[in-house]
C-alpha cells in the first residue's frame, strides 16, 4: 500500500539519499538496502546506507557491504550522512526503535522519510510509506517498487538481483515459510533472469559455518534444548556462559530457534539469550499460533505472526519462566 504518491517525483532528480535499516541487520535488512542502494546510484543519486551495529559473517559478501556505514565506528559520518539527507529511507522496519542508537538522530532529521516494510502495526512517522504486511520480504517490496512503481524493471541488473535475492531468500527460509507465494516465484524467477546467482547465494549463506559455530550449535541441541511436550513446545536458553565457551559473535544463534521447532508436532518455539544488557528473545511458531501476540503483550517487541522477537531486562531464569506461565493462556492454538 503506497502512501505519499505525490512525492514520488522526488527522484527524477538528483537527491542526497540515505538508507537506514534496523539493528542487527538480517539478510532482508542488507538485501533491501542494498539493493536500493544499487539502483539509486544507478539513477544518479548520491546515496550511502548507515547502519546501527553490525551483522551476521555470512553475509559480508553481499556487494556493496563494503560501502556501509556503522555508526558504531563512525558515528560523525553516520550522524552527517542522517542529517543531510533529503530523502531518509527506512527499510525493514516500521518502528524507528528498531534502529536502536539511530533513532532520535532520524527522527530529529529534516529530511523526507520514505519507509518500505513488511512488519505489522506501522507506527505513523513516514512521510512516504509502501507497506504490505503479506509480503515474504522488504527486497521483495523493493523489487516491486523499482518494477511496478517505477516502472523500471529493466534497471535491475545482476548486482541489484543478488541483492534482493538474498533478502527474499532469507526471509522465507529458502522459499519455505507460507508468505512463499506464486507470486514470490515468480519475482525469483526475474532476479535470476537479471543475474542472480541463486546457487552461489545459497552457498555464501549456508556453507559458510566455521567449525565452531558448528559445535556450538551442538552444545545447544545437547545442553540446552528443553522440550515441553504439554504445549508443544521447545526452547533453548542461553547462559552468558555459553555464549563465552563459544565465543559466540552477531549471526551465531541466527537460525539456532528453528532446531526447536523441527522438532515432530511442535508448534511454538523460542530461543533466550543472555546478551548481558538484555535478554533477548526469538519465537517461531507454526499454524495460528501468535508469536507476535507474545512478544508484543508480554516481552516488549513484535514481528510476524510466525516469527517475532523481543526483550527483557529481568533475569534468563525469569523471563523462560514467564514464558512458561504464559503457554496455558494459548493451550488452544498448542494443542
Ligand atoms: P528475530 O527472532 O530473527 O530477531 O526476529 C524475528 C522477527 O521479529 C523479525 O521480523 C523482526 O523484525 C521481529 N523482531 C525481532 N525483535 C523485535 C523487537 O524487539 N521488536 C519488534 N517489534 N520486532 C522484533
Ligand atoms: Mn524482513
Amino acid at each position: 500500500m503506497l502512501k505519499g504518491e505525490e512525492y514520488l517525483d522526488k527522484l527524477t532528480k538528483p537527491t542526497k539519499i540515505v538508507i537506514t535499516t534496523h539493528h542487527k541487520p538480517d539478510g532482508d535488512a542488507l538485501g533491501s538496502s542494498l539493493g536500493l542502494y544499487h539502483w539509486l546510484l544507478k539513477k544518479g543519486h548520491d546515496v550511502s546506507v548507515v547502519l546501527s551495529s553490525d551483522f551476521p559473517s555470512f553475509l559480508d559478501w553481499i556487494p556493496g557491504f563494503e560501502t556501509l556505514i556503522y555508526y558504531t565506528t563512525q558515528a560523525e559520518l553516520a550522524q552527517k550522512s542522517i542529517n543531510e539527507a533529503d530523502i531518509i529511507f527506512c527499510l525493514d522496519y516500521s518502528a524507528l526503535s528498531r534502529t536502536n542508537i539511530l533513532e532520535p538522530i532520524i527522527r530529529a532529521a529534516k529530511g523526507q522519510k520514505w519507509m518500505i516494510d513488511h512488519h505489522l502495526d506501522p507506527e505513523e512517522f513516514a512521510d512516504l510509506s509502501y507497506w504490505d504486511s503479506k509480503a515474504a520480504a522488504t527486497a521483495q517490496l523493493i523489487y516491486t517498487f523499482i518494477a511496478d512503481v517505477y516502472q523500471d524493471k529493466d534497471s535491475i541488473d545482476s548486482v541489484i538481483a543478488s541483492c534482493l535475492y538474498t533478502g527474499i531468500m532469507t526471509d522465507t527460509g529458502s522459499f519455505r515459510f507460507r508468505s512463499t507465494t506464486s507470486a514470490v516465484h515468480n519475482i525469483i524467477a526475474n532476479l535470476i533472469d537479471a543475474g542472480a546467482k541463486n546457487w552461489e547465494i545459497h552457498e555464501s549463506i549456508y556453507n559458510s559455518s566455521t567449525e565452531n559455530r558448528l559445535k556450538f550449535l551442538g552444545y545447544c541441541l545437547l545442553n540446552r534444548l528443553e522440550v515441553i511436550p504439554a504445549y508443544n513446545t521447545a526452547l533453548f536458553s542461553l547462559k552468558k556462559e555459553d555464549l563465552k565457551l563459544f565465543n559466540v559473535s552477531t549471526g551465531d544463534t541466527e537460525g539456532l530457534v528453528n532446531y526447536a521447532l523441527s522438532i515432530k508436532g511442535i508448534r511454538l518455539a523460542g530461543l533466550f539469550v543472555d546478551r548481558t544488557e538484555i535478554i533477548k528473545l526469538s519465537l517461531r511458531s507454526i499454524g495460528d499460533v501468535p508469536c507476535n501476540e507474545i512478544c508484543k503483550k508480554y516481552f516488549n517487541g513484535g514481528g510476524h505472526l510466525n516469527a517475532s522477537g523481543g526483550n527483557s531486562t529481568e533475569e534468563l531464569e525469569n523471563v523462560v519462566e514467564k514464558f512458561k506461565s504464559i503457554l496455558p493462556h494459548y493451550k488452544n492454538y498448542l494443542t
